[in-house]
């Protein structure tokens, strides 16, 4: 991808030192993807603004942030800015989130290829695959699977190859 393990380590190192969480900007310039802005937030959560995806220099492929608390791997919310990410027609769009564990740190990345229609395309289906369950189980709404339609619908864009995730940890 271009981003070194070592500077995700180096801006996780920083964000122990604030203690608040940061997330930076991917932007690819001329092939290569760099680390653009950075915006900081609280112990907990890092909330990017519509502005946060426009890089100044290059093209914005995608956003790493840090996690300080002890939640592991990506949120709900973090699956829930993909969606918005794959939603606003950002093609390829590359979501990382470093975490320390066992005093190493690690990173996840989810990467999309996926359109706004792929995505319109498998929520339609998990909606009507939500309606089956909900009759087939005489529930009205409220089941986790009708909570989380895009999750679904995510899942059903990884087995299409459309969004892939890895992993990778530091060794010191
Ligand atoms: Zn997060």
């Amino acid at each position: 991808m271009g981003i070194s393990l070592e500077k995700m380590g180096a801006l996780l190192k920083r964000s122990e030192a604030v203690g608040n969480e940061i997330a930076v900007q991917l932007c690819k310039v001329d092939d290569e993807v760099v680390f653009g802005r950075e915006c900081e937030g609280t112990y907990t959560r890092v909330v990017m603004l519509k502005t946060f995806f426009k890089c100044e220099k290059g093209k914005f492929v995608g956003t790493v942030h840090t996690h300080l608390h002890p939640l592991k791997y990506l949120s709900p919310d973090d699956f829930g800015h993909l969606a918005t990410m794959i939603k606003e027609g950002i093609k390829p769009y590359i979501e990382c989130v470093v975490w320390r564990e066992d005093g190493k740190a690690e990173v996840m990345c989810l990467e999309s290829q996926a359109t706004p229609e792929d995505f319109k395309k498998e929520m339609e289906e998990v909606k009507e695959d939500n309606r089956k369950i909900e009759i087939a189980k005489g529930l009205s709404r409220g089941s986790v699977r009708s909570v989380f339609p895009e999750f679904d619908a995510l899942i059903r864009l990884s087995n299409k190859k459309l969004v892939r995730a890895w992993k990778i940890t530091k060794g010191e």
